[in-house]
């Protein structure tokens, strides 16, 4: 069985798709440890810093994506996303008006042999995980399955 890219703080939510698996990208779809698949889908406001999911089942709080500290340009380059501090959006379904969503994640991995060359010795090997250079997810309403795709579209190198 081939390495698991997916980032060490999605492990436990993300539920990969073995049909879709290849070398240049994953995809999973999110899964609260409770068994819920049901979520109110916040981000950021004004920037494409912070993506986080709230459960709708027990009221985890689900951190997808931070700028700051996910990514290739944030890990390896030190260049951190910008976060404006404006507050949060919540996503309202653009058809019914519903907050509740079903969460597919895209990961775009890194290349490890590029990660261990170009952070030897300052960061861990196995952190090449959380170094991806791309982040994407699409909601989909649970009451109108109506979709929004690219709710996050990221390019973090
Ligand atoms: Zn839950
Ligand atoms: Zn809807």
């Amino acid at each position: 069985m081939a390495e698991s890219a997916v980032p060490t703080h999605l492990q436990p939510f993300f539920m990969q798709r073995a049909d879709k698996g290849n070398d240049t990208q994953i995809t999973g779809d999110i899964r609260c440890s409770c068994g819920s698949t049901s979520f109110a889908a916040m981000h950021s406001r004004d920037d494409d810093c912070v993506y986080r999911l709230i459960c709708t089942g027990c009221g985890q709080d689900i951190l997808l994506f931070d700028a700051r500290t996910h990514g290739w340009d944030a890990l390896v380059c030190h260049m951190p996303g910008e976060y404006l501090g404006q507050g949060e959006e919540t996503e309202k379904c653009e058809s019914c008006g519903g907050e509740c969503f079903e969460v597919t994640v895209w990961i775009e991995p890194t290349e490890k042999a590029e990660f261990i060359s170009c952070a030897e010795g300052e960061l861990p090997e196995e952190a090449w995980v959380n170094a991806f250079t791309w982040f994407a997810a699409h909601l989909t309403c649970t009451r109108s399955g109506k979709q929004k795709r690219g709710w996050a579209d990221i390019e973090t190198a």
